[in-house]
């Protein structure tokens, strides 16, 4: 059993989708180890996104982000981090393949509805920004 970091952007969270996604994860082997709602500060966003500070939409990217609520959320199954990925499809909905969260829920690039670890040592510290070991089960 594997554990990564998922996190339901602004856009989705405002359209009302919350449930839909989530149901996603759960239909496909993925379940909710620990959930929570909240709004990033500014300051928040740009640690989590800290890998992206030199590139050009980083700022964007930290506006969008602390915009509105999110849903964060740690998700365990079998291959947890490569099955949420493929549940979530490309970073550009347009080039996301039918079926994924982005092709359906996600309007542009920046506003692609989900967030998703890229590894297993990046879903641990992701998970460990967000969560005590205590609100995980
Ligand atoms: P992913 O979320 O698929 O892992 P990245 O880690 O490359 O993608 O980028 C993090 C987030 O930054 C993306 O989900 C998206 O919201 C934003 N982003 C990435 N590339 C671009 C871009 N070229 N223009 C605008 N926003 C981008
Ligand atoms: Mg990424």
């Amino acid at each position: 059993m594997q554990q990564t970091l998922s996190i339901i952007k602004p856009d989705a969270v405002k359209k009302g989708v919350i449930g839909k996604i989530i149901d996603r994860f759960e239909c496909n082997g993925l379940r909710i180890a620990a959930m929570k709602k909240l709004r990033l500060s500014k300051d928040d966003a740009a640690k989590f996104y800290e890998v992206h500070k030199d590139r050009p939409f980083f700022k964007d990217l930290v506006e969008f982000m602390s915009s509105g609520e999110v849903v964060v959320m740690v998700l365990e199954g079998e291959n947890a981090v490569v099955k949420n990925r493929e549940l979530m499809g490309a970073t550009n909905p347009k080039e996301a393949a039918a079926g994924t969260i982005r092709a359906d829920f996600a309007d542009s690039i920046d506003a692609n509805a989900v967030h998703g670890s890229d590894s297993d040592e990046n879903a641990k510290i992701e998970i460990a920004f967000f969560f005590a070991k205590r609100e995980i089960f």
